[in-house]
């Protein structure tokens, strides 16, 4: 079996500092021991020399890729194998496609540019390969800064683009168990909160919770040592409309403006859909998408939520909101489209999550959890057991507590819900 190749970017520039130097010795050796050949620019000098030399020293491979204007001055002596090419173009691309993975170690504006080269590259699906980035130090802050810039500015739309993204302030080779083979090192390892460190770790901690195993909710939504709860909350909420898109999918194929022409639940209840200047009654796929887009515009709006890392009060009295009108969609959902939901639920869990999630953060009153979720609003359940004859109708009042309003298993008055 022929070995990994993982392509390396870094500097050669030998005026940087001892750290990086340094931090390119090991990773080259570090990936030797694997039995994994290096790939990279072919240089004797800097960081690039430094991963070189460090690889040679374990008795490793190292491939270099040079453009011939480059060879005579720079190139590194004791190469396994030389790629001379015509071009710097050529260069980066034989380095990218013949490899299993790229690794950027901080470098200057060539490091940079083929770092961004590959992750558009690979969003684009022209190859598809991890990509490590190495933020020693923090060196690349700044750059996971504008990342974020760019996800708010929605460049990047849709939040999995960048999160397969591996971004460690450690080389990657320790994060590997002992005894790990080379053939499952590019594997993503499971790995606790504090050993990811990035913008985006919070929300990657929760995703592979859920890959693990989705019926797990109390492990999912279990907070790791120290975390702050409002980032927590707001992480968790994200991830929730972001999945509540695929139950829009689903709906969309049978949830008819004609069938569905209002947003309702049980039928006491008539939601107006708070994405207009005048809220109004939107059919309920319409109410679906629009209030996601309005969840999402909240929830990556500078002005509530300029950070990540940490979130303000007020901010945080926003979550309960967005919960309470996302919440509908699974209500309308499983009173309306039962089947559907029921096929939706079985394989994610996600009504128990959020059900379980809303309560244990006191999000929504438990009274209005009005889909029952077996063991954790039994009671609601058996409410809904005991209403057996269909509610009467009466004329439809508008609701001014909207904070507040009284549960609506409990057959009253139609009311209409505004709570823009
Ligand atoms: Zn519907
Ligand atoms: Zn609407």
């Amino acid at each position: 079996m022929t070995s990994k190749r993982v392509c390396v970017y870094c500097a050669s520039s030998d005026a940087s500092d001892e750290k990086f130097l340094l931090a390119g010795r090991q990773l080259g050796e570090g990936l030797a021991r694997l039995n994994i050949t290096v790939v990279y620019g072919g240089a004797q000098c800097g960081v690039m020399g430094a991963v070189a030399d460090g690889a040679l020293s374990a008795q490793g491979k190292v491939i270099g890729w040079i453009p011939t204007f480059m060879k005579t001055e720079i190139l590194h002596p004791g190469l396994t194998e030389v790629h001379e090419v015509e071009s710097m173009h050529i260069r980066k691309h034989g380095m990218m496609t013949n490899s299993d993975a790229l690794i950027a170690l901080p470098g200057g504006p060539g490091t940079i540019e083929e770092l961004m080269e590959a992750i558009t590259w690979r969003r684009l699906k022209l190859i598809d390969v991890p990509i490590f980035i190495i933020n020693l130090d923090g060196y690349y802050d700044p750059l996971l800064e504008l990342f974020e810039n760019m996800r708010k500015a929605r460049f990047i739309i849709e939040d999995t683009d960048m999160t397969d993204l591996q971004i460690n302030t450690k080389l990657p080779l320790r994060r590997n168990r002992p005894g790990t083979k080379a053939a499952e090192w590019c594997h993503w390892p499971e790995e606790t909160s504090e050993n990811m460190d990035s913008l985006y770790h919070i929300q990657q901690y929760i995703q592979q919770s859920i890959r693990r195993n989705p019926s797990d909710i109390d492990f999912i939504l279990q907070a790791p040592d120290q975390q702050d709860e409002g980032v927590w909350k707001y992480e968790h909420l994200r991830q929730f409309c972001l999945e509540l898109n695929d139950l829009t999918v689903l709906l969309q194929k049978e949830c008819l403006p004609e069938t569905c022409s209002q947003m309702t639940a049980t039928e006491q209840w008539i939601f107006l859909c708070a994405a207009h200047k005048n809220p109004k009654e939107c059919p309920a796929i319409d109410y679906t998408r629009h209030t996601l887009d309005g969840a999402a515009s909240l929830l990556n709006s500078n002005k509530y939520f300029p950070s990540r890392i940490s979130i303000k009060e007020t901010s945080i009295a926003k979550l309960g909101s967005v919960c309470r009108r996302i919440y509908r969609i699974f209500s309308h959902a499983y009173y309306h489209h039962r089947t559907l939901y029921d096929e939706f639920e079985d394989r994610t869990h996600l009504c128990r999550r959020f059900t379980v999630f809303a309560l244990r953060y006191g999000l929504i009153p438990k009274d209005n959890l009005i889909v029952p979720i077996n063991g954790v609003n039994q009671d609601v359940t058996t409410i809904m057991q005991q209403q057996t004859s269909p509610v009467k109708s009466v004329p439809v009042q508008s609701l001014k507590d909207n904070d507040s309003p009284p549960s609506p298993v409990i057959p009253s008055t139609a009311a209409i819900e505004s709570d823009a």
